[in-house]
């Protein structure tokens, strides 16, 4: 159990906007709770433009972590002392840390994705085909996350400069990984989804009811793997088409889950409970 609130009490948080429904604060909280640490996880509704503002708060208040969320993942690359790696090359913070007084960005998007589909699925990724859907923010971490892990990826966004700059990033994450020769990622066209043995949503199409679905539900069989980023609804139209279809579906609540999990590590310096933090957003996780 947590013990009780104190003066010693050590508090980490979400900023973003809207984060009120964020999972987040139960994930964390749930964590601490069953090592019983004495820390406080707490969502900070921070609009568009406040990123500088919250780390600056972070510095005076002594908070010692935050997560970051939508809309101020790029803002608050430029309010940190320094980036990690992944946050450099992604343009985009989704964590910060402190290492003495310097704040630290953070990206861990990349292996929460990697990490849900091994630990939920036992997905192997070397050798795999992969199209991803999108060329926003969520789309580079994973395009990056999955050429990193060996497979080959097809990016098949709305807008081609989107999809470029995906591809960019994700030859950049191979020849970083060292799997750079090996490694296909270009841009292509829907009908690529036919042949891809992982398919992924990372647009927010789905989210709400109305949302046209996307890609052509006759894109997906059975024999391939469909993850959609969304959380909320948990099974999105394109879930349902895709178990329909035959093919073995996953949600966004794993990469929820472990993206939380390497935050967790990072302020706490302790392996993160996924078990219990997985059961407070209602995932079962093995081990
Ligand atoms: P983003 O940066 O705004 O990118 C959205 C992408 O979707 C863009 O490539 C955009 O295309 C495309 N798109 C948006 N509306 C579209 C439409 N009507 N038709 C076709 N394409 C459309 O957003 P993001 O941060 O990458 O987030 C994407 C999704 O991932 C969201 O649903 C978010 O909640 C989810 N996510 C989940 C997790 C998790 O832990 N499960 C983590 C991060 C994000 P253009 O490039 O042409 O504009």
């Amino acid at each position: 159990m947590r013990p009780a609130l104190s003066g010693d009490t050590k508090v980490a948080g979400v900023i973003g906007d809207p984060v009120r429904h964020s999972l987040s604060p139960a994930l964390h909280n749930a964590g601490f709770a069953h090592l019983g640490l004495d820390w406080a996880y707490v969502a900070f509704e921070v609009p568009a433009g406040g990123g500088a503002g919250a780390v600056a708060a972070m510095r005076a208040l002594g908070i010692d972590g935050l997560s970051v969320t939508m809309p101020l993942k790029a803002e608050v690359v430029e309010a940190c002392d320094e980036l990690s790696p992944a946050a450099a090359m992604l343009g985009a913070v989704n964590c910060v840390r402190r290492s003495g007084d310097r704040m630290i960005g953070e990206n861990t998007d990349g292996v929460g994705f990697v990490n849900s589909l091994r630990r939920q699925a036992g997905v192997e990724f070397a050798g795999m085909h992969a199209v991803v859907l999108g060329g926003g923010g969520a789309a580079r971490a994973v395009v990056a996350a999955l050429v990193s892990e060996g497979a080959s990826v097809t990016i098949v966004n709305r807008s081609m400069e989107s999809a470029v700059r995906a591809a960019e990033l994700g030859k950049a994450a191979a020849a970083a990984a060292g799997v750079g020769s090996s490694m296909s990622v270009m841009v292509g066209a829907p009908g690529a989804v036919r042949d891809a043995d992982l398919v992924v949503n990372a647009t927010p199409l789905g989210m709400n009811a109305a949302d046209p679905m996307p890609v052509a539900p006759e894109m997906l069989r059975r024999g391939q793997m469909a993850v959609d980023l969304i959380y909320m609804p948990a099974v999105t139209p394109f879930l349902e088409v895709a178990d329909e279809a035959g093919a073995q579906i996953l949600n966004g609540t794993g990469m929820l889950l472990f993206q939380a999990a390497e935050q967790f590590k990072m302020w706490t310096g302790r392996d993160a409970p996924v078990k219990a933090m997985g059961a407070a957003v209602g995932l079962d996780i093995a081990g």
